[in-house]
């Protein structure tokens, strides 16, 4: 492994998840939290001491998260089917619904500079026989990519055309919004990452898509300050330039599906991979990080 953008062996911090989501680095208490969803709990690695611990129980199988601009959590809830916020542990509700019907089981979310918040929402809490929610109907009758805007209140369907969208990260100037596709051929698509053009809140495709193996669903990504994107790949970790090149592969002994930079300087990189949390320090950093990382 490596060609620069990681160094050092692949540790693993942490295994006893049923399976592991959602991770994010928390400044404000130099830990990273993220969600065990079978287990209906989220968990949380303090990087001083080491020591994993429950962060909360019977949080309505919680899944995604990322920061605002307050370092608070925004965090998809598959149980509630909503996006919600964690102040200081204090969760509140941001958006539950479109045009009056509940969404399906939000997935995974990031926050632009505007403040505004944009999140996927494929069924995976919903299916029959589901362990990651509570069965449902999917009411409003697709799986969107959203931008909710809280001072207004208001929720934008700004991607229509894919068929379980997943993971999403925005490139460093927030003009590209990448977004996985893991419904795969069963569902009559490849397994994808697909790029789209923004602006003033609106997405159009870009005509650039990534066809990922099978046996390499992406799940999880995140977009570096070189605008790297760092993707979960089937048991490993895969770097592409901008123009979906192939720069770095990670292999992690474990199905991993979503990762984080984080760290005192924001350059070590974390992976939930089915029950376990890894960490390998890189030579870069989150492209969406929060001035409240030290450089
Ligand atoms: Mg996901």
């Amino acid at each position: 492994m490596g060609d620069g953008l990681t160094s050092g062996p692949l540790e693993r911090l942490f295994t006893g998840s049923a399976w592991a989501e959602g991770p994010v680095w928390v400044p404000s208490s130099q830990t990273v939290r993220w969600s065990d969803i079978p287990n209906n709990r989220i968990m949380e690695f303090d990087a001083a001491t080491g020591v994993t611990k429950d962060y909360a129980v019977g949080v309505g199988f919680t899944n995604g998260r990322t920061l605002d601009a307050d370092g608070s959590v925004v965090q998809c809830s598959h149980g509630g089917r909503r996006v919600e916020r964690d102040h200081a542990g204090t969760v509140t509700e941001l958006v539950d619904s479109f045009q009056g019907r509940r969404l399906n089981s939000p997935n995974d979310v990031v926050v632009a500079r505007d403040s505004s918040v944009w999140f996927t929402d494929p069924p995976y809490g919903i299916l029959p026989g589901t362990d990651q929610g509570y069965e449902g109907e999917q009411e409003y009758g697709g799986c969107y990519v959203f931008r909710f805007e809280p001072a207004s209140d208001s929720l934008t369907a700004v991607i229509t055309d894919l068929v379980y969208p997943n993971g999403l990260a925005f490139s460093p100037d927030e003009s590209v919004l990448y977004v996985t596709d893991t419904a795969g051929p069963d569902r009559g698509v490849p397994l994808r990452i697909v790029a789209y053009d923004v602006r003033g809140g609106v997405c159009s495709p870009s005509g650039l898509t990534l066809e990922l193996g099978e046996g390499h669903p992406a799940d999880g990504l995140r977009v570096d300050v070189q605008g790297r994107i760092w993707t979960s790949a089937g048991n490993s970790i895969r770097v592409y330039s901008p123009s979906f090149q192939l720069l770095d592969t990670i292999e992690v002994p474990e199905k991993v599906s979503n990762l984080c930079f984080g760290g005192p300087d924001g350059q070590d990189l974390y992976i939930t991979a089915s029950t376990s949390l890894y960490r390998i320090r890189s030579t870069t950093r989150d492209a969406a990080a929060r001035g409240t990382i030290a450089l």
